[in-house]
């Protein structure tokens, strides 16, 4: 049974056994056979961070035609103002349209808390409906309706008669799991059960039959290019470039998907993952419901990890010959255009930190590219990135050191004092602490920018070249910025409060 015939997808403590705490070295990993951490392990200090919301409504916020209707607190979600660039260049990019995103709140305050929050949800999706007439309303659940037991469902199913829009769930209550990357369950959970049926004016009724064969050929050739916008539009170009190299056709999916084309994912011949963490629930569900297989491995980030997520899809449709001769042209003329920056790159220490496969992914590329890798910080570690554990041990000469953690900037500057990487690579929210450290960083992700693909590795490489070459800004930087941290916390071990793992809880 799929879980999408429940009303909420689980969250991934308990789906996966997913955990957030590790602190040790790659060949300490190795000797646990990769299972790290405890499930439901603690730490005895735990600094906050964000939650599950902001990656759900990276995704949601993307989706044309569509109102963010946030049943929460106020100021929950207020998220979605920093992601409006991206809903707008984004469209810009794929339609020629600026269009910002759409979102309202319901805006809980506590008298709600006390008299409940369903009147105010069924008004507020009618006013969306005749303010806005989207196509679909997603009503994204957050703690406030959780705690206080709201039927965001009930009134859903309530109210779906009175309104045109489709009304869609996203269970997204914070407290509920430590594990941001529920967010593309809860996100996939909703679209999955709501809006993959052909739309009936969609249906094609009239066709010929020879209009018919060249479809089911065309499909038959069709790839499901997952992206839960952990790719920019630069990025899907690359990949649809050399997804079209071998002749196959891509559905990106989900992210800027018109809501009456989103069906199109039941319809493919397979599905790609560009990141397996993120996409195991979907893929697996369009298996089970519609008989599409998948491929859940390696993430196209740096050459070697290019060339296997390109063998796998070629060896699905037998295209080997192909892939194979597309590869050497490629790398031909990317290891040509990388050898003047390897000798400069050479021995450089690089700490990288981010989701786990982008992490490990891009460390690998790093080291492709000749840097010394010294750190890795995932914020979770599942199942999906043993293989890339044993890919990088394998690839990276030296032990380094490897945190588990869901930020906690309090480890992350212990580490860096003592291990002093020449540059860090962090999400653009993370990058703080490397840079009042006078370290100098590089966002690991912009939708803006190129990571992905053969043409990833070069703009990657550049960039850095170009930010090594004059690290200035940030060493001028940590002489005016400070760290709430005392030279006590920096002498100390950096996994002291990770509890079952030889760290003290207390002091
Ligand atoms: S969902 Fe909960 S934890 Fe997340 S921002 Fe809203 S109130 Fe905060």
């Amino acid at each position: 049974m799929t879980y999408l015939e429940n009303k909420e997808p689980p969250k991934r403590e308990d789906r996966l056994k997913t955990c957030i705490t590790y602190g040790g070295t790659i060949c300490g990993l190795s000797k646990k056979s990769k299972s790290c951490c405890i499930n439901d392990s603690e730490r005895g200090f735990s600094q906050g961070s964000i939650c599950l919301l902001l990656p759900a409504l990276g995704m949601i916020n993307s989706l044309p035609d569509n109102v963010v209707l946030l049943h929460g607190a106020i100021g929950c979600g207020g998220c979605s103002h920093s992601q409006n660039a991206n809903a707008r260049s984004g469209g810009n990019l794929r339609w020629g349209k600026v269009k910002d995103a759409l979102w309202l709140s319901t805006a809980l305050n506590e008298a709600d808390v006390i008299s409940g929050g369903e009147i105010k949800l069924e008004k507020a999706i009618i006013e969306a409906d005749r303010n806005y007439r989207p196509a679909t309303i997603t009503v994204v659940a957050a703690c406030v309706p959780g705690i206080i037991g709201d039927d965001v469902d009930g009134v859903i199913e309530r109210i779906q008669p009175q309104v045109s829009a489709r009304i869609i769930p996203v269970h997204c209550e914070g407290f509920k799991t430590k594990i941001w990357a529920t967010a593309y369950d809860a996100v996939y959970h909703g679209i999955g059960r709501s809006l993959l049926e052909k739309p009936e004016n969609n249906k094609n009724l009239n066709i010929s039959e020879f209009e018919k064969l060249e479809e089911k050929y065309k499909l038959s050739r069709t790839v499901n290019l997952l992206n839960v916008s952990s790719m920019g539009r630069v990025d899907e170009v690359e990949l649809s470039r050399l997804l079209g190299a071998l002749g196959l056709e891509t559905n990106i999916f989900p992210v800027f998907s018109k809501p009456e084309e989103m069906y199109k994912v039941t319809h493919a011949a397979l599905s790609i993952s560009t990141c397996p963490t993120h996409d195991d629930y979907l893929v697996k569900f369009l298996e089970e419901k519609f008989q599409i297989p998948y491929i859940l491995r390696h993430m196209p980030i740096g050459i070697e990890n290019t060339n296997k997520w390109i063998r796998d899809i070629a060896a699905f449709f037998g295209l080997e010959q192909q892939a194979e001769k597309l590869i050497k042209e490629e790398t031909r003329e990317l290891e040509a255009a990388l050898s003047e920056f390897k000798a400069f790159f050479k021995g450089k220490r690089v700490f990288v930190s981010a989701g786990e496969f982008r992490a490990l992914a891009t460390a690998y590329l790093l080291a492709e590219l000749g840097f010394e890798i010294v750190g890795v910080r995932s914020f979770h570690h599942d199942e999906f990135a043993e293989t890339e554990y044993e890919k990088l041990e394998k690839a990276v000469k030296n032990d380094f050191t490897i945190n588990i953690a869901n930020v906690q900037p309090f480890e992350e500057v212990n580490l860096l004092k003592k291990l002093k990487p020449d540059v860090f690579l962090g999400h653009w929210n993370g990058n703080g602490t490397a840079s009042k450290l006078g370290i100098a960083t590089h966002v690991i992700y912009n939708t803006g920018l190129s990571y992905i693909g053969y043409k990833g590795v070069y703009e990657l490489a550049r960039r850095l070249y170009r930010q090594l070459k004059n690290p200035l800004f940030n060493k001028k930087l940590s002489k005016n910025a400070r760290l709430p941290y005392t030279e006590q916390w920096y002498k100390s071990e950096p996994f002291k409060y990770i509890k079952n793992q030889g760290g003290e809880a207390d002091e």
